[in-house]
């Protein structure tokens, strides 16, 4: 893996912050603060050489964050690297690198300066004070709400937490693909980005991780920014949105919590189940809830179950989300599996044959986050490998995601376990040499189904069974025969083989 050039290595980087971020696992602006503005100048099968502009960077990442960036890294390369950070000082801004330029004897100073001042930052980032971090903050993030612009805002407030949204062309309608299990989310979800506080209000998505819930909710908002880039977006987690809600009623500040949010023209609450259930709490959230309804505000709401199953929460704003409109979104079914995984594909320029995308489809079913991983994966491993995406590479690259790549003596001892269970024997019973009707019955079926699910030979099963081959052949052979005579024998057996592939999966 030598010859990876700076081109391939960027794009490995890209992707794993992409993927950091995505799983939620750093938060934008850590991110942007600590890991982003890393090189990653080498990597080899075992180490990632990473360069960072000054030693407090290097500190922190390695404090922080190393740990992270290799198990990320093993996502999309496969194996899992060392972790070496360089400091290299020509990646300091420009000022600092012209009097370096100029003063070479100053060199020396001009670090122990420029580390300094690094410290001085970190300090103030790790006290939370609210003016150094918003200062940091305002550069990464200009779109940013502040508190500056609404100074009796609580003072603990994280401002990270709560942002003014801005177009951003990652989550839209075009990149959302439509099918059975969400096209009622999608078709409020349009109905809403075109009548923006008109029409239905509240808009409540529900349903699983990873099905689309927050793309949707920054769908609307992308879909009503373009029309009107003057649109105040606010974006909040759930989680956040209560904390905030709660400090505001400590410190008596209810008022301006509320006129903070009115503020906006587009309430975007996210994964809400974290809702509080004090009453306190609840209260204020009705008004603040009521303000923003009252003044035509859109508030759209996501959360991982319908409201009726937010326990905590009082009756009338559980009626006031169901005055709107409350849709879900479902597992994804086969075909919108398949349209999404070509439909990545694509969008990330990768030529995947059909045999892969079809086993994916069929294999990758719980959610979406999870179908987009394994196509970055596989993307990252070509670039990486200059092969061709192939069956060959899935089996190298993803065999967790493989039935089939379990050992295959695992599955020998889970099918004598569910075997053993059904015909209320032991696995040593069947391993033995007991002739009890029911335990030879019941070897007999635990032959058939190594034979069929592990397609072993018939040599191999006579060496885990302690039998010669042809002893192996007679006893399946019985069992074939029984299965065609006798259904209820067949029940039973097809029950065996649905749960060894069950828990397999
Ligand atoms: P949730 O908020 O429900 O947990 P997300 O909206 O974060 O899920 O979606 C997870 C990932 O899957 C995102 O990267 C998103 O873009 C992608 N995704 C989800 N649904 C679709 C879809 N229907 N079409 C294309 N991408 C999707
Ligand atoms: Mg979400």
């Amino acid at each position: 893996m030598s010859n990876l050039n700076s081109g391939d290595l960027a794009a490995i980087w890209q992707i794993t912050i992409k993927s950091m971020v995505d799983e939620e696992l750093i938060s934008q602006t850590a991110c942007d603060l600590w890991v982003k503005e890393c090189r990653l100048d080498s990597l080899d099968s075992e180490t990632a050489v990473f360069a960072v502009e000054n030693e407090m960077k290097r500190n922190i990442i390695a404090d922080r964050y190393s740990e992270m960036l290799a198990s990320q890294i093993c996502k999309v390369i496969g194996y899992k690297p060392a972790i070496v950070i360089i400091t290299d000082l020509s990646m300091a801004p420009e000022i600092v690198r012209l009097s370096h330029a100029l003063y070479p004897t100053d060199i020396v100073r001009q670090r122990e300066e420029a580390s300094r001042d690094a410290a001085v930052d970190a300090a103030a980032l790790a006290e939370d004070d609210n003016t150094e971090m918003n200062a940091l903050i305002r550069e990464a993030y200009p779109g940013i709400v502040h508190d500056d612009e609404d100074r009796s805002a609580p003072a603990a407030e994280p401002v990270s937490s709560e942002r003014r949204l801005t177009y951003n062309e990652d989550y839209t309608f075009d990149n959302f693909v439509v099918g059975n299990s969400n096209q009622l989310a999608h078709a409020a979800a349009l109905s809403v980005a075109d009548n923006v506080g008109m029409k239905i209000n509240p808009l409540f998505i529900y349903g699983p991780s990873g099905l689309g819930k927050t793309h949707l909710m920054y769908a609307i908002a992308n879909r009503a920014l373009k029309r009107d880039p003057n649109m105040k977006v606010i974006y909040v987690k759930g989680e956040e949105f209560m904390n905030q809600l709660i400090e505001a009623i400590r410190v008596k500040s209810n008022a301006a919590f509320r006129e903070k949010y009115r503020r906006a023209d587009m309430l975007l609450i996210d994964d809400i189940q974290f809702i509080a259930g004090k009453e306190s709490t609840q209260m204020e959230f009705f008004h603040t809830f009521d303000a923003l309804y009252e003044d035509h505000k859109q508030i759209i709401i996501t959360s991982d179950r319908p409201p009726k199953e937010l326990t905590t929460l009082e009756e009338r704003i559980r009626s006031r989300f169901e005055a709107g409109l409350i849709t879900d979104i479902q597992p994804p079914d086969y075909e919108l599996r398949l349209a999404i995984l070509k439909n990545k594909a694509q969008h990330n320029h990768m030529d995947v044959p059909m045999d892969v995308i079809e086993f994916l489809a069929n294999n990758l079913q719980s959610n979406i986050r999870q179908i987009e991983g394994v196509i970055k994966k596989l993307g990252a491993r070509n670039l990486l490998s200059g092969l061709p995406i192939s069956m060959d590479m899935v089996i190298t690259t993803l065999p967790e995601y493989l039935r089939d790549s379990e050992p295959v003596g695992d599955t020998v001892t889970r099918i004598l376990e569910i075997v053993a269970r059904r015909y209320k024997v032991t696995s040593q019973d069947i391993l033995g040499s007991s002739r009890k009707k029911e335990i030879k019955n019941a070897r007999n079926v635990a032959m058939y189904t190594v034979r069929v699910i592990t397609k072993m030979s018939l040599p191999q099963i006579g060496a885990i069974f302690s039998r010669d081959h042809s002893t192996v052949h007679s006893n399946i052979t019985m069992v074939e025969s029984a299965l065609t005579t006798d259904p209820l024998f067949e029940a039973t057996v097809t029950e065996i083989m649905k749960e060894v592939k069950r828990v397999g999966g």
